[in-house]
């Protein structure tokens, strides 16, 4: 089963549902599509209708044991992350240079543009970092969109 799938959308649920929550979708969705009770339906709704079924079963199976549940929400949690930061490269703070003039370190993108935060900003950032839990401080380019994770 493909790992680009959200298992939470295919039970038409929320991250945030309690296990008893998700039994009680998966359990609608699976009678709605369930082979046995489909009845008299032409081959092609069959056959949609077993997809989806096995595809909610194994979401399920994913999403009711807090072991596997906790794996695939980590997972799936770096993937939002990506997605929501389409990030060009990792540099560590040496790498960047301080620019004494602006008080500010910067970086050079790729595009010619500049990626720069000045040490009050970095500051603030790895304390709001802190509370996220995450260990890069995520920098955008002046000018285009790629940004950049500052260790
Ligand atoms: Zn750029």
């Amino acid at each position: 089963m493909s790992v680009e799938k959200d298992l939470y959308a295919i039970l038409g649920a929320s991250p945030t549902d309690s296990v008893q929550q998700l039994r009680h979708k998966y359990q609608k969705l699976a009678l709605q599509c369930h082979p046995d009770r489909l009845g008299d339906v032409c081959d092609i709704v069959a056959e949609t209708s077993r997809k989806m079924f096995l595809e909610i079963d194994a979401a399920w199976k994913i999403l009711c044991e807090d072991e596997t549940r906790k794996t695939y929400d980590q997972q799936r949690r770096a993937r939002e992350l990506k997605q929501d930061w389409p990030v060009d490269s990792v540099v560590s703070l040496e790498d960047m240079t301080w620019d004494q003039d602006e008080l500010a370190y910067t970086y050079s993108c790729r595009c010619g543009g500049q990626f720069s935060f000045s040490e009050e900003e970095l500051e603030r950032r790895i304390d709001e970092e802190k509370t996220n839990e995450s260990q890069h401080v995520v920098v955008c380019c002046d000018t285009c969109s790629l940004s950049l994770y500052v260790k």
